[in-house]
């Protein structure tokens, strides 16, 4: 039975110990029904790591857990680094996929630092990845201002999902600051009928048309629209994070905003400007979106939330 590698999901071991035949007979239809109601990467009910601990090769029985509970559904797509894909199969013979992978703020592979490519999400039974090909990405950017946006937002995102317990983490669901900054994504990352939010609408085509959607509340469109977002929509959400938060400064913004406008895009990217568009996206919904945004100065307690908050309330 293969031996778990750092960071890999569930259902990635699943499908190279499956190619033992003596472990696919015992195991196939256990691990399969476990998989078929929860979550093929991170599904850990107590009746599996029963069955993991009784595995002597496996070291640890929260091997699979998730560190963050704000994941993209399985049915929604994949994302995979094809990087790390490449060096699995050439130290491990096999493909081997991550955890982190499905992490909605983790859309920059932490090893090669480049954008997730996105595959649709995986057929047949849920431990079947690849079946289909790959998405293009939807950009206008070209090749040097999408390097400086990965890299800045690869910054970003190791600043929030670092793995030890920080107060931005993502990994401690409980934590009021972490909320907050989830909110704000969803609030850049929303989808609507026409369009999503400004982490989408500045950097790639509109995403498509859907009638669905003007039935929906907003709570709805943030949740929705984060999840279905492409790796670099998430990216573009990590900067401006970076930005409302202080943790991008002024000198870093300028040097972003003057590497966007040579490639054809004339939006600052100051926090006051990305409150302005934010609310220009949602005007219907705005008053209750202030409402929170505005409770939420006690826990961000810097110039440039309020800033943000001053081109939200106009
Ligand atoms: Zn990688």
């Amino acid at each position: 039975m293969p031996v778990i590698t750092e960071d890999e999901s569930l259902s990635s071991w699943a499908h190279r110990a499956n190619l033992d035949v003596q472990f696919y007979l015992q195991s196939r239809e256990r691990i399969s029904s476990r998989l078929f109601y929860g979550d093929p990467d991170f599904d850990s009910t107590p009746d599996l790591k029963t069955f993991l601990a009784s595995r002597e090769e496996i070291v640890s029985t929260n091997a699979f857990d998730s560190s963050t509970m704000w994941t993209i559904p399985p049915g929604v797509a994949d994302f995979v680094c094809e990087l790390c894909l490449r060096d699995s199969l050439k130290n491990h013979h096999a493909l081997i996929f991550k955890k982190s992978w499905r992490y909605v703020m983790n859309p920059i592979c932490n090893s090669h630092g480049s954008l997730l490519s996105t595959f649709p999400p995986r057929s047949t039974d849920r431990m079947q990845y690849l079946s289909n090909l790959p998405r293009s990405m939807r950009t206008r950017l070209q090749h040097k201002a999408l390097e400086v946006i990965v890299s800045t937002a690869h910054q970003q995102q190791i600043r929030l999902n670092s793995s030890a317990p920080s107060i931005t983490s993502f990994a401690i669901t409980t934590n009021r600051k972490a909320e907050v900054l989830k909110f704000i994504a969803q609030l850049f990352l929303h989808s609507g009928d026409q369009t999503g939010g400004i982490a989408s609408f500045f950097l790639t085509s509109p995403r498509p048309r859907n009638r669905h959607r003007q039935a929906m509340g907003w709570r709805l469109l943030f949740i929705s629209g984060a999840v279905e977002s492409s790796s670099l929509e998430r990216a573009c959400a990590l900067i401006m994070l970076g930005i409302v938060s202080g943790d991008i400064g002024e000198e870093e913004i300028n040097t972003l905003t003057a590497v966007l406008t040579s490639h054809d895009y004339f939006e600052s990217l100051a926090p006051y400007d990305l409150g302005r568009l934010s609310k220009f996206m949602l005007p219907e919904h705005a008053t209750s979106i202030t409402k929170r945004l505005n409770e939420y100065v006690s826990v961000m307690k810097c110039d440039a939330y309020l800033k943000f908050l001053r081109g939200f309330e106009l």
